[in-house]
């Protein structure tokens, strides 16, 4: 373990498997911290990612299991939602 990385710390305190209104459609991508990305409708922990491509760095739009259809609608219809990126 890195003594000198920043210590970890989680967006809210709500369990990454729950809503959270206030992670609705937010990736988070920096140096040090997990990639985490939470659905885009309801805020948990989304393991469904449409558009991301790291060559590009492009994040993508993620949705949790419960909501993944309406991201592939989204994504067969061009309209995916863009995501809120944080550090
Ligand atoms: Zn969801």
């Amino acid at each position: 373990m890195d003594e000198n990385a920043p210590p970890y710390r989680p967006l809210t305190a709500t369990p990454e498997d729950q809503p959270d209104p206030a992670r609705v459609g937010v990736v988070r991508m920096a140096p040090g911290v997990p990639f985490e990305h939470f659905s885009a409708v309801c805020g948990a922990s989304g393991g469904f990612g449409f558009g991301s491509d790291f060559m590009q760095a492009k994040p993508g739009t993620w949705y949790c299991y419960e909501h993944r259809e309406e991201g592939q609608q989204h994504w067969k219809a061009g309209t995916l939602p863009a995501p809120t990126v944080v550090g």
